[in-house]
Formats: structure tokens, C-alpha cells, sequence
């Protein structure tokens, strides 16, 4: 397959994601230094930023990984969230700090927050790989933020089409069809 038959195009490349995880873990290593976080992940989408992430965080650490659905197998959001998979630790007291792959509309995020935040954590910030602020329905603050992202549909680097194009080491943009 020639690069003109694949069906997406390379946004953001290897080299320049990885600049971008490095400079997000300076930030977020200077900020949480002394904090012992737990670092909430959503799946599946955040799987390779999270564990790119935290290899470059020289600080105690933990991990949690949360399931939510919103989207069914195509490219729309149902709009409705659901909690597939919750927390298995206690995080009342610490500080959490979320760990997501995209924000588009925010209703997601916004749900995840809500969740998290009735289980009286000492903080909770967000941190996203993108932001696509083209779709926003709910306003959310990134405390974090790799990219800011064009209203295309991203796959690569975690990011799914119907399951396909997580293993992608670039951000792509599927091609619009023909
Ligand atoms: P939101 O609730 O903000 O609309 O959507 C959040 C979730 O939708 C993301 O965590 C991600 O799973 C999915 N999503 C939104 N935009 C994209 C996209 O461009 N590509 C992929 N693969 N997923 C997306
Ligand atoms: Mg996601």
C-alpha cells in the first residue's frame, strides 16, 4: 500500500508527540512533585499517552484506569455516558489528576470530573492529549494540553475507528471518503 491508498493523513508525527509528552511531564512533574498522585486514565483512548507519560514522571506515582462509554462504534457520540469500569481505589484525600486522549464535545470529560469529584479527592485536574474545541457542548478547563486539534476525526496513537488504528504511532486524520 503506497501512502496515497492508506486511508488517513499524518497530523502530528512520532518525533513531535513525543516533544509534546515530554513537555507536559515538566510541567506535570513540577507541579505534583511532592503530591504522590493517583493519575486516572480513560480507556481505551489514553492507553499509549499514559504510558508514554508517566515513563518521563520521576515521582511516586500511581495508576487507575476508568471505562465510560459515550460513543458506539462509528464516529458520533450517543451523548449519553455511562461508568463501564470504575475506580478499584480509594481516592478520597489525594490528589487525581485524569489523564484523557481527546476532549471534544466535554461531555465526557465533564461526567468524569462529576464522578470523580463526589469521591472528595484534595484535587482533581485534567489532562488531555488534544482538545478539538470545535464541538464543544459543555465548557472545560485542560489543565494539561498536548494539541489542539482540527475538527477531523483523529486515529493513531491510541485513538480508535471501530477498534482499528490504535497501534498507529502517528495522530492521523482519516480521509474524508471518495
Ligand atoms: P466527548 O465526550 O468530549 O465528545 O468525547 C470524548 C471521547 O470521544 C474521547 O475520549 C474519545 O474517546 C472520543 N473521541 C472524540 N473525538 C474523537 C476523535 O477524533 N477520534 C477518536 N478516535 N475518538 C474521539
Ligand atoms: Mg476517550
Amino acid at each position: 500500500m503506497s501512502s496515497q491508498d492508506k486511508p488517513f493523513t499524518v497530523l502530528f508525527g512520532r518525533k513531535e508527540i513525543a516533544a509534546v509528552v515530554s513537555r507536559l511531564a515538566a510541567e506535570i512533574g513540577r507541579d505534583y512533585y511532592n503530591k504522590h498522585p493517583i493519575l486516572v486514565a480513560v480507556l481505551k483512548g489514553s492507553f499509549i499517552f499514559l504510558a508514554d507519560l508517566i515513563r518521563l514522571l520521576d515521582l511516586p506515582l500511581e495508576v487507575e484506569f476508568v471505562r465510560l462509554s459515550s460513543y458506539g462504534r462509528g464516529k458520533e457520540s450517543s451523548g449519553k455516558v455511562k461508568v463501564v469500569q470504575g475506580l478499584s481505589a480509594e481516592v478520597r484525600g489525594r490528589h487525581v489528576l485524569v489523564i484523557e486522549d481527546i476532549v471534544d464535545t466535554g461531555l465526557t470529560t465533564n461526567f468524569l470530573l462529576d464522578y470523580l469529584r463526589k469521591k472528595k479527592p484534595a484535587s482533581v485536574k485534567l489532562c488531555s492529549l488534544t482538545d478539538k474545541p470545535s464541538h464543544r457542548k459543555l465548557p472545560v478547563t485542560i489543565d494539561y494540553l498536548g494539541f489542539t486539534v482540527p475538527d477531523r476525526f483523529l486515529v493513531g496513537y491510541g485513538l480508535d475507528y471501530d477498534e482499528k488504528f490504535r497501534h498507529l504511532p502517528d495522530i492521523c486524520f482519516i480521509k474524508e471518503e471518495q
